[in-house]
């Protein structure tokens, strides 16, 4: 059993690197799948982070997940640039694939493999993330004080989004594809009530427009095909996550919106020696400093879990 690791990590971005620090300080030698173009995470595709404590003037997030990943490597952490393609984690002892079609195995695996926030697939999307283009409000929304903004989005996450950032904001539209709102009764009629909050029904997003930065949207009103300007400096993309669980199904139990469930406030999942932390468990928070967090936790869960196999 030489070839069998203590514990694999599946993922790394702020989850990941701390499940692979405390288990690498914990002497367990984790291994660890990084990802093989996402390596670091959903902060990689970002610029400034202000709300990481420990950062009094903020960092950029790039940086600070190179920072994450080089303390976890520092204790003996082994990272690896690749995907997992298959797991299998029924037994005690618990496989995964490589893409090279390498199996690996462990007796503990901590699962970090994160969220997906749903774009909208245009053009200047990727190219304007955290200039101007956001995915989250709480994480952004204090960049954006005195300005022209707008959110797309017909659900809750969308009104819960558009009324935290009238706190800030000069105004706030909300672009919708139909002429109606799916999110429920109380958060509309929160939304509706706000003076800040305007809304454009029938409506999607035809371009993103800006060099550097966004500088405004051209919208499609969906039943005539008209085009309109809307000048914004900042949009909010509210359209829903898939976790990224697709590799665990039918092993690992999913809620209904697919994220992996945990025995919380434990990080256990449903079979013994799997742990899962950070977004792909985490529908509400969905914070880097949350994800780190749960991170911690599902590390120290695997640790005693080992300890109590020996
Ligand atoms: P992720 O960061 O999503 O990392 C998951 C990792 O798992 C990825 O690297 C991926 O490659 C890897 N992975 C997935 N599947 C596999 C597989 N099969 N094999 C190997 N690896 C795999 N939060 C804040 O607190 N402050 C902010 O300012 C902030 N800004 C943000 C800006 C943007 C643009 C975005 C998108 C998010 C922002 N967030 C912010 C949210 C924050 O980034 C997430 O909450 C956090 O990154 C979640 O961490 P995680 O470790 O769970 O997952």
């Amino acid at each position: 059993m030489s070839d069998v690791r203590n514990v694999i990590i599946i993922g790394s971005g702020p989850a990941g690197y701390t499940a692979a620090l405390y288990t690498a300080r914990a002497s367990l030698k984790p291994l660890v799948f990084e990802g093989a173009v996402t390596a670091g995470g959903a902060l990689m595709n970002t610029t400034e982070v202000e709300n990481f404590p420990g950062f009094r003037d903020g960092i950029m997030g790039p940086e600070l997940m190179d920072n994450m990943r080089a303390q976890a490597e520092r204790f003996g952490a082994e990272l690896v640039p690749d995907d997992i393609v298959s797991v299998d984690l029924t037994g005690e002892i618990k496989t995964v694939t490589d893409t090279s079609g390498t199996v690996h195995k462990a007796k503990a695996v901590i699962v970090a493999t994160g969220s997906q926030y749903r774009k909208l697939g245009l053009p200047n999307e990727d190219a304007l993330s955290g200039r101007g283009v956001s995915w989250c409000a709480t994480c952004d929304g204090f960049f954006f004080k005195d300005q022209d903004i707008a959110v797309v989005g017909g659900g809750d996450t969308a009104m819960e989004e558009a009324t935290f950032l009238s706190r800030f904001a000069k105004s706030v539209t909300i672009i919708h594809r139909r002429d109606t709102l799916r999110a429920s009764k109380a958060m509309q009629e929160r939304a509706f009530a706000d003076p800040k909050i305007k809304f454009i029904w029938d409506s999607e997003v035809a371009e993103i427009q800006g060099d550097q930065k966004l500088s405004g949207l051209k919208l499609r009103n969906v039943k005539t095909g008209e085009l309109t300007d809307l000048a914004v400096t900042g949009l909010f993309i509210a359209i829903g996550h898939d976790p990224r669980t697709e590799l665990f199904q039918g092993q690992l139990d999913l809620d209904e919106e697919g994220y992996l469930k945990v025995a919380s406030p434990s990080t256990r999942t449903n079979i013994a020696g799997v742990f899962a932390a950070g977004d792909v468990v985490d529908h509400t928070y969905r914070q880097a400093i949350t994800a780190a967090g749960t991170g911690c936790s599902a590390a120290l869960d695997a640790e005693r879990y080992l300890a109590a196999l020996a």
